[in-house]
């Protein structure tokens, strides 16, 4: 079910998978291939390596690798088809599919984003216009947000009938069914729609590829709750939205860092001040949806909260999001009982101050503990030691802490040791013990595979002109290059990577990416690699002869001897001779065991 194969194959073929990489990863040139810092895994010097004549990238840190497809859809986050529909859209490739209930599915979401983009429209005119909007026009002012910032972010303002949107949207052909899908009116007690959001001031709310989802609405009258967002529908999750990420992904990837905060003002403020790399979560906590959808694009992460929710932001939770999704959380200086968008109002540069200065959550932490301490006394001094023992302990890696408990010594007074016993005692009461050691991931599954092996499918890869006919599968021993190498001579490059193993796709992907020689390609070079396969190959050989007490056990080892000197005094034409000679030896008495 899903996309015809034809058309998966034509969005393929068009992505260029260096300018679609490239959208995440800087990448640099290196020969034939591009690097950069892999985006799967933390690291400070490039293992990330991109093969655009293979179209196929590998990681020689963490080990992963794909193509086009598999990338967008790890960086993303989508599922096949999304990620196929998502570069089809930068390829300008229309889909077929090749089930139609599936395509309904598909047409149906794109009915609800319709909708609600009329939606917006439809707001964003009623707040410049209409004179029951005075209200959030004169709101919207009081902030200090103009027009522009109306604009920009596609405010809107719901009118405080029953029905004004619902009747708007069915004079514009959209079916009631989809107005009530799309979350934007439900069906009330007289079977009439009614709108879902009224006299509220409205945030349109984009997903991460731009598409429109929702709305969160705010009170300007203190009736019912401050904040109202859509339902959950087809099309709006809101645990894994970020309002704003839409607007600010390129320069979150770009910058490695993303501030988040808690109101759509907030992101609006930061962004106006010139920080464009805020999102604000909608309607919920932060939580372990939200870096599934931030992974990959940011490994530094700045809370920009009001500074008492802050300080009480859940350490625990905190500390285990870096070490399950590698990120780094630093809290901005901002003043207490102030958010964001306040403190934009007196004063932009204040925020770019605040997230300029941000330090790391425990530092954050400490700071404010000190920053309320008595420590003029010798009591306030140990009352304040004790306090941060109990935050330190909480960090979760040892050498941290440590640190912390050094710092903290220094700015007490008070010896080291005393401090770093006072954060052992409070480690070792288990209730206390917040998140565990970091536990090391296991190492991938590295194929020992002879290198020869390795060396003869590098090129066979990469320069199959060069080695096409020159190669038998008999020649390879082990089970995983002969699978490959079996695939790379049956069937074209991206088929026999979707038909391989996983384990068969990371080898052929490796080798693609992969220095062939330091020379450029040749035919010369091409037969060092067969005749140095076709001895560890004739190697094997003599040695099954050996056992089985074979006749031709002489003629082969004279052969091997005459293929041995000549590769080492460097005559490759003798040697390429002898080699297919033995070839044709090893290929029989492969046929004869099988
Ligand atoms: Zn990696």
């Amino acid at each position: 079910m899903g996309i015809l194969d034809d058309d998966v194959a034509r969005v393929r073929e068009a992505t260029d998978l260096v300018a679609l990489v490239s959208e995440h990863v800087a990448l640099k040139r290196v020969g034939r291939r591009f690097q950069g810092l892999c985006p799967f895994h933390q690291e400070k010097t490039p293992s990330f390596s991109v093969s655009p004549d293979k179209g196929v990238w590998h990681c020689f840190g963490c080990q992963k690798s794909g193509d086009a497809i598999t990338f967008v859809r790890e960086v993303e986050h989508l599922d096949f088809v999304e990620t196929i529909e998502r570069l089809a859209g930068r390829a300008n490739i229309t889909l077929r599919y090749d089930d139609a209930s599936f395509s309904e599915e598909r047409k149906r979401k794109q009915r609800l984003h319709a909708a609600v983009q009329a939606a917006i429209e439809y707001f964003h005119q009623r707040l410049l216009e209409s004179p029951d909007a005075g209200i959030a026009r004169r709101y919207l002012r009081s902030r200090g947000f103009d027009g522009d910032a109306v604009r920009k972010f596609s405010l809107g303002w719901a009118p405080d009938g029953y029905d004004p949107l619902s009747s708007h949207l069915q004079k514009a052909k959209f079916s009631r069914q989809d107005i009530a899908d799309a979350g934007l009116a439900f069906v009330n007690r007289a079977n009439k729609l009614q709108d879902a959001i009224r006299g509220r001031l409205m945030f349109p709310i984009w997903d991460t590829r731009g598409d429109p989802v929702g709305f969160g609405g705010r009170t300007l009258t203190d009736d019912g709750p401050k904040y109202k967002n859509t339902a959950e529908t087809a099309i709006y999750h809101k645990s894994r939205l970020l309002y704003g990420l839409n607007f600010a992904k390129a320069e979150i990837v770009a910058q490695g860092e993303v501030v988040i905060c808690e109101g759509y003002t907030d992101v609006m403020a930061f962004a106006l001040a010139g920080v464009p790399t805020a999102v604000a979560t909608c309607g919920t906590a932060l939580a372990d949806d939200h870096f599934i959808t931030l992974k990959n694009l940011a490994r530094k992460v700045t809370l920009a909260y009001d500074a008492d929710n802050a300080g009480q932001a859940a350490a625990e939770r905190c500390y285990q999001w870096e070490q399950r999704f590698e990120v780094q959380f630093q809290v901005a200086d901002l003043p207490a009982g102030r958010d964001p968008a306040d403190v934009w109002k007196d004063d932009p540069e204040q925020l770019v101050r605040a997230v300029k200065a941000a330090m790391p959550f425990l530092e954050f932490r400490l700071d404010r503990l000190l920053r309320a301490a008595d420590t003029s006394t010798l009591e306030g001094r140990a009352r304040a030691a004790q306090e941060g023992a109990v935050l330190i302990a909480e960090h979760p890696n040892d050498l941290v802490r440590d640190q912390y408990v050094m710092k903290l010594a220094g700015q007490l007074e008070i010896e080291p040791d005393r401090v770093r016993e006072a954060v052992g005692n409070v480690r070792s009461r288990p209730h206390v013990r917040a998140a565990s050691e970091p536990s090391a991931t296991p190492p991938p599954v590295i194929p020992t595979v002879d290198r020869r092996e390795l060396d003869a499918l590098r090129w066979a890869v990469q320069a199959p002109e060069l080695m096409s006919g020159r190669l038998d599968v008999a020649l390879f021993v082990d089970p995983l290059a002969r699978t490959a190498f079996a695939g790379l001579t049956e069937l074209p490059w991206h088929e026999c990577l979707e038909r391989a193993s996983p384990e068969v796709a990371a080898l052929l992907q490796r080798l693609a990416v992969e220095d062939l020689d330091d020379r450029a390609p040749t035919e010369e070079l091409a037969t060092h690699v067969v005749v140095n396969l076709v001895e560890a190959s004739s190697q094997r050989l003599l040695t099954s002869m050996l056992r089985r007490d074979d006749p031709r056990t002489s003629e082969v080892k004279a052969r091997l001897d005459e293929l041995t000197n000549a590769r080492a005094s460097e005559h490759w034409n003798a040697a390429e001779v002898v080699a297919e000679q033995l070839v044709t030896w090893i290929i029989d008495d492969a046929d004869a065991g099988a």
